[in-house]
């Protein structure tokens, strides 16, 4: 079978990650959590007391670092310097640091060849900023989620809440919207579809209803099948 390769980008809260396992699933194939990548650069910087808006001070530091990916049975284990970081790297505050670090150039050089060896092997769906444009240019199919803000900062309040975390709808649409604003605007990697990715309007699908469009997407796109 061929080694297909889909890239998938969208907005914060566009349920990305859960389309991308689930899409992993169904197609056999790997799914690559670049996120994680600027989230272990982020904790390694939060880890050595270095400010990670502070580009020099990161550019510097990244002679320290390694950062590996390894996969068994289709779950990605991201490993800093031989440690295995997974279950360090999804609080608020390496958020924070991962969103700040993937803003520098030379992090996103430096990340840039472990996500290129990825592409390499096929088999793959990303997802992330850069992945249709920059990563995987030539990927079979690039899906770019395009949730309203409201229905993402639904989804967001009643996953919140369900958690038992209280917290205002309101707080949270306004939250999603700013995070767009400055996700579309940044110079550096933009929220923004690459040319020829198939935007793809999930505000009134469930997760379910998301997957099997998706698949329909790809397979119409002749990218597997
Ligand atoms: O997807 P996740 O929230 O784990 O990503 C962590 C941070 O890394 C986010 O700020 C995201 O914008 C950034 N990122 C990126 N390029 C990617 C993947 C993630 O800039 N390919």
């Amino acid at each position: 079978m061929k080694k297909i390769k889909i890239a998938l980008d969208g907005p914060s809260s566009s349920g990305k990650s859960t389309l991308a396992r689930a899409l992993a699933r169904e197609l056999s194939i790997i799914y690559v959590d670049t996120g994680a990548l600027y989230r272990a650069v982020g904790l390694y910087m939060v880890r050595h007391g270095i400010e990670p808006k502070d580009a020099e001070a990161v550019t510097a530091a990244l002679g320290g670092v390694k950062v590996e990916l390894a996969y068994a049975d289709g779950v990605q284990t991201v490993l800093l310097n031989g440690e295995d970081v997974g279950g360090l790297i999804r609080t608020p505050a390496i958020s924070m640091a991962a969103s700040a670090v993937s803003a520098i150039p030379a992090v996103r050089a430096f990340l840039l060849g472990l996500q290129k060896d990825m592409v390499e092997r096929g088999g793959v769906i990303m997802d992330g900023r850069d992945i249709g444009t920059v990563i995987m240019p030539d990927a079979d199919a690039k899906l770019f989620l395009v949730a309203s803000a409201e229905a993402r900062a639904k989804r967001r309040w009643l996953e919140m809440t369900a958690k038992g975390v209280d917290c205002s709808y309101e707080q949270i649409l306004s939250e999603t919207v700013a995070r767009d604003e400055a996700d579309s605007s940044r110079d550096i990697a933009p929220l923004k579809p690459a040319e020829d990715a198939i935007l793809f309007d999930n505000s009134a699908l469930n997760i379910e209803e998301t997957v099997a469009e998706a698949l329909r997407l790809i397979r119409e796109k002749g990218a597997h099948e």
